[in-house]
């Protein structure tokens, strides 16, 4: 290997290093906003030019993570680098069980990077309307930080129904994704939030928005305002 090669090398492996290195940072973050405690909550970036995706393992306090412990995929989803086995009482690595509905997302969506959430506010939301099939909201600010969306937008997020897997959100996911192609998030009934955008940067703005405007509606909602509506007046009830 000549020397030019060589630096190409090194460089190709900082950058994987760096960005295993950043996903565990954020994620330090992300516990400190709710996001992903109990070990709940993921989050991928994906290396385009590299063809690899990093992925956060399953069942581990997310806020202590450092580099090692990220499991990084080559884009066909098999491994290219598996975390080492830590002494007891830790558990074997595995990694998280959103893998498969994260390369859904990306096979479907020119996805940079991606972030699960846990939040209490993604819950909340979905069991106000529990028939929901999407969460909508319009004429509010932070609705401008959602890609493609100005402020007299009506944003829509779908609604999916939970399930005892993770895996098993993996049909209702696809659906969604197809029905609703400007979307870049989908809300699990009872559960929490996927998130993307075009870099990890972009997940992590367009996350920060979609929480406010989901905390925004859960309080208009308990000051008996109408999130939905351009007014944000008083819920209509149905006598
Ligand atoms: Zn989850």
């Amino acid at each position: 290997m000549d020397s030019h090669s060589k630096s190409g090398q090194f460089w190709k492996i900082k950058q994987v290093t760096d960005s295993m290195a950043l996903v565990a940072e954020l994620c330090g973050h992300f516990y400190k906003m709710g996001w992903v405690s109990g070990t709940g909550g993921a989050m991928s970036v994906r290396l385009h030019h590299l063809g690899l995706i990093i992925m956060t393992p399953s069942g581990v306090q997310k806020e202590r993570m450092t580099a090692e412990d990220m499991f990084v995929k080559c884009s066909d989803g098999s491994d290219f680098i598996i975390p080492p086995v830590k002494a007891s009482p830790h558990k074997p690595p595995k990694c998280s069980d959103c893998n498969p509905l994260f390369m859904k997302i990306y096979e479907m969506r020119n996805a940079g990077a991606i972030i699960h959430s846990h939040a209490m506010e993604a819950c909340l939301v979905t069991m106000i309307r529990p028939l929901s099939k999407d969460f909508r909201i319009t004429h509010m600010e932070m609705i401008k930080g959602i890609e493609g969306h100005g402020y007299y937008d009506e944003l829509i997020v779908p609604i999916i129904e939970n399930a005892a897997q993770e895996g098993e959100l993996i049909n209702s996911i696809t659906e969604v994704l197809e029905a609703y192609p400007r979307t870049n998030a989908v809300v699990v009934r009872n559960h929490g939030v996927f998130i993307w955008g075009e870099s990890w940067i972009s997940a992590k703005t367009q996350a920060e928005c979609y929480h406010y405007l989901f905390d925004a509606a859960i309080k208009l909602h308990q000051l008996g305002m109408d999130w939905s509506t351009p007014s944000h007046g008083p819920i209509k009830r149905s006598s």
